[in-house]
């Protein structure tokens, strides 16, 4: 086992020890559910009041993510720190290991995933592919960016988009001046048009020690931009899951990576897999973990950065898991009802359009 440099947090964590994350978000809840079943206490970190996460937690500190006082006592409550997000301001990541916590997971992972240049330049780095892409700077940039790359292409936010936020197809210069204003001018990065066939993501989780597991291929469906579906395992060759593990291990080794990771994939008509996206947390993609395998995602994570020994990770049933979206969620009585689906309610008190509020889970015999 490696040694910490963070002489507070001896590893494994002892159960009673404390986690801190940040982040009050259903992600966050779910990790404290699986932490408070290992016997630890957890303590959120949210400037959302009555966040899904706190309702579940020892305790929360109330305040922007910055916030010194709130960090310091986080720091001084907590063994280790983790994140539901990975926006996380680098200088909050600092800040926490300036008051002698440890995060898991580091600040290279988190800089490298809040990048969207730096990410798919990492992946090119280490030899796995991605959609071609351009780094945006200006208007003409994205002119000479769709002559290099085709069009259509799609112009993101390189940092701070998700769920398909920041982003809008462009296919002439006048498009692509018009998105990049309505997208505040900010940098941006010009993507080829990924001709898949279908979308896949791996959940994978390293520990201490460096060991790592990934559970199989999750095949994807999203709605506006949003995840609609997952069922695992996906139907996919084993040339395509040795593939993607394969991938799982090189980023996680290569990031010194403590926990458990999302890595979003498109497959290609020929079979070939390209990275789409890095998500240094657990994924939306994996919760289907949560019934059709005996350690979960949110338990292998809460695994990880304790220190603790790796859970399995080969599933038990097959798994179909559909978000439940806005409105959606009003048929909680009937999906409770229905014999087999098992129901996540995330306690959002407003069902706003498009909002996840809740997942549910259909299992079935593996084929
Ligand atoms: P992202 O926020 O990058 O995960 O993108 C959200 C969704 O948009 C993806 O799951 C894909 O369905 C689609 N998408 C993203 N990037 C591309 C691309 N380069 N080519 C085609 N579709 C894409």
């Amino acid at each position: 086992m490696t040694s910490s440099p963070f002489p507070l947090a001896p590893f494994p964590l002892e159960p009673g020890a404390t986690i801190g994350i940040l982040g009050g978000g259903q992600l966050g809840r779910m990790l404290a559910m699986a932490a408070a079943r290992l016997g630890f206490d957890i303590v959120v970190l949210t400037p959302e009041a009555d966040a899904p996460a706190s309702r579940v937690a020892a305790h929360t500190l109330l305040a922007p993510y910055d916030d010194p006082v709130a960090l310091a006592e986080l720091a001084q409550r907590c063994a280790v720190v983790t994140f539901e997000f990975e926006n996380v301001p680098a200088e909050v990541v600092a800040a926490l290991h300036g008051l002698g916590v440890p995060t898991a997971p580091g600040d290279l992972a988190l800089a490298t995933a809040q990048d969207r240049v730096i990410e798919k330049t990492f992946f090119r780095d280490q030899g796995i592919a991605t959609v071609d892409f351009v780094a945006i700077d200006s208007a003409d940039d994205i002119r000479d960016g769709l002559d290099r790359l085709g069009a259509p292409a799609l112009l993101k936010t390189r940092r701070e988009g998700y769920d398909g936020k920041g982003q809008a197809w462009v296919a002439t210069p006048d498009e692509a001046r018009a998105a990049f204003d309505r997208l505040d001018r900010v940098p941006m990065i010009l993507e080829a048009r990924a001709p898949f066939v279908r979308e896949l993501s791996v959940i994978a989780v390293r520990a201490r020690d460096g060991t790592v597991a990934a559970y199989p291929l999750a095949e994807n469906t999203h709605k506006g931009g949003v995840l609609h579906i997952s069922v695992a395992p996906a139907e996919v060759d084993a040339r395509t899951q040795d593939r993607a593990k394969a991938i799982a291990r090189t980023t996680l080794a290569r990031l010194d990576y403590v926990g458990v990771a999302g890595i979003e994939l498109f497959q290609l008509a020929n079979g070939d897999l390209l990275v789409n996206e890095f998500a240094p947390r657990v994924h939306n993609s994996g919760h289907w973990t949560l019934d059709a395998c005996e350690v979960d995602q949110f338990e292998q994570h809460i695994r990880a950065i304790a220190g603790w020994p790796l859970g399995p990770t080969e599933p038990f049933a097959h798994a179909r898991m559909e978000n439940l979206l806005g409105g959606q969620v009003e048929d909680w009585a009937a999906l409770a009802a229905e014999p087999g689906a098992r129901l996540w309610l995330y306690g959002k008190r407003e069902a706003m359009p498009g909002r996840k509020m809740g997942h549910v889970t259909r299992l079935s015999r593996l084929g």
